[in-house]
């Protein structure tokens, strides 16, 4: 007989194991499905290796730069990319250990292998068709295998993948997706992103730290397109004085490959073309769910432009079937899969008081150099919807930590509701923003106010405080400008 389960998750990443623990701790008997590699993209091939890879470009910045701080460091100091990359993939493979430590903490089981949904209520696990390499190392024992299971409940959490433009199609050798730029062997002498959103310029900015010859065609009018303007245009200006090449309103048009290098054509707005070779070329497009083969269509289950269709608590339309994470849209972040897991899992256990996600409060974060972060809306976005608005700003150069730090290019952006004080949305580009701006994301849950701000008092020195003088800003009491 089937074994069966209360939940069973499809897929591990931070929409699924979280899905998985919580699930655990409210007493259900619970099962992931995972195919690849525990702890899916997040912690294998995106957040997690990519800021292990940023923090060799941070600390090489800094050691280049240690004249500007009165040291001398005798010899060069020059990138070794096969230690850097090994280091990345170390992390990866601790974080990939932990999820398994945190499943038998939990009591929760692993069946290894492909999930398809047969009918709500029941899963039948394959053999996997996808190889299980680094860092995930061999499948971890005690999982269980192929086979058909039940439960009350399924989640399917099953991620994303690479989106691919037509013609221009990743190779893995001269044209890169994440999973090659996130281990190159070498690095290359120069380097063409296509696509300027989180993922591509986070590469971008890892590879010209390398002192890689980097070439970035974005279509949009901005670099970062979901940020606000004022914020990209002046991380562009940072992002060129490094010697990032930037091309707005162009698109990769076409494609030549050569023996060793992708020479591109350039398509530019005003109509204008230009062709561009490099050694390599990172697609950065975005990506796109993974919603084929398990089941969906026989199920009955919803989606609409290659996303499942769910509502604030994770429900499909199929009684039974849960959709999390990026398979179930965007934005297409690690910690919105992990809130929309423990939501879902509430939700079902029947706890009270459970809120749907709120996708109008979810911070994101770009750790390039600058970093970038932002939560609620930008400026056109306020405008857009009509809304009357306060705009304050604030400039790392008038702050005293930022300037000791040797980090005075920055800036805070809020922006308010002139009528109610309302916080709509907070801007901020420069050293560690990443990890301010969850004081603006807390502000906004709370329904900050101007005032509740004012009233807020900020430690001195910190780099926070250019938060408050923003604030201030907008109501003209700014007070070291
Ligand atoms: C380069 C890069 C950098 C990123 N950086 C950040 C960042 O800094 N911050 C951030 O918030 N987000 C970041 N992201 C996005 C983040 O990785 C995703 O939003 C997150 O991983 C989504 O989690 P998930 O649980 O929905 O899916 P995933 O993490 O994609 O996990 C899905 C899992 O399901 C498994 N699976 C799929 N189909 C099946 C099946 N049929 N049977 C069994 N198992 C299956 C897969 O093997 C995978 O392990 C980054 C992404 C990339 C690519």
């Amino acid at each position: 007989m089937a074994q069966s389960y209360d939940l069973i998750v499809i897929g591990s990443g931070p929409g699924g194991y979280i899905a998985a623990i919580r699930a655990a701790q409210l007493g259900m008997k619970v099962a992931v499905v995972e195919r690849e590699h525990l702890a899916g993209i997040c912690s294998n091939w995106g957040c997690i290796p990519t800021k292990a890879l940023l923090r060799s470009a941070d600390v090489l910045h800094t050691a280049s730069h240690a004249k500007d701080y009165g040291l001398t460091l005798e010899g060069t100091i020059k990138p070794d990319v096969k230690a850097i990359v090994a280091r990345s993939r170390g992390i990866a493979a601790r974080m990939n250990n932990g999820v398994g430590f945190l499943f038998k903490k939990n009591k929760v089981d692993i069946i290894w292998g492909e999930a398809k949904i047969t009918k709500p209520g029941e899963i039948v696990v394959g053999k996997s068709t996808k190889p299980v390499v680094e860092p995930q190392g061999p499948v971890p024992k005690n999982t269980l295998g192929e086979g058909t299971y039940t439960a009350k409940h399924i989640i399917v959490a099953t991620g994303a993948r690479p989106r691919a433009l037509p013609g221009i199609e990743p190779d893995g050798k001269l044209i890169w997706t994440y999973f090659e730029a996130m281990k190159p062997e070498e690095l290359p002498k120069s380097l063409l992103v296509m696509g300027s959103g989180a993922i591509g310029i986070e590469f971008a900015s890892f590879y010209r730290t390398m002192g890689v010859d980097v070439t970035v065609v974005e279509i949009m009018s901005q670099v970062m397109p979901v940020e606000d303007a004022e914020i990209s245009a002046f991380a562009k200006k940072q992002f060129e004085k490094q010697g990032i090449k930037i091309l707005l309103e162009a698109k990769v048009a076409k494609i030549e490959k050569g023996s060793n290098s992708v020479t591109a054509t350039i398509e530019k707005k005003d109509g204008s073309s230009e062709k561009i070779t490099a050694d390599r070329m990172i697609s950065a497009v975005g990506v796109q769910a993974n919603i084929e083969n398990i089941g969906l269509e026989a199920a009955g289950v919803k989606t609409d432009r290659g996303f499942i269709v769910i509502d604030g608590y994770g429900k499909t339309n199929v009684p039974g079937i849960y959709a999390i994470g990026d398979v179930a849209g965007g934005p297409l972040l690690a910690h919105k899969a992990e809130h929309e897991a423990v939501v879902c899992v509430e939700k079902i256990a029947g706890l009270p008081n459970v809120h749907a996600t709120d996708k109008s409060k979810i911070p994101g974060c770009t750790y390039c150099n600058p970093q970038v972060a932002s939560v609620g809306l930008t400026e056109a976005k306020a405008k857009e919807q009509g809304r009357d608005i306060r705009v304050g700003r604030f400039s790392f150069a008038a702050n005293g930590k930022a300037v000791a730090l040797g980090e005075d290019q920055g800036m805070v952006k809020t922006i308010f509701d002139k009528k109610t004080g309302e916080l709509l949305g907070a801007h901020m580009v420069g050293a560690e923003v990443t990890e301010l701006i969850q004081g603006f994301v807390v502000a906004m849950n709370l329904e900050t106010t101007e005032e509740d701000l004012m009233h807020t008092i900020f430690p001195h020195p910190t780099i926070s405080e250019s938060m408050k003088e923003s604030v201030l800003d907008a109501y003209g009491r700014v007070l070291n400008a």
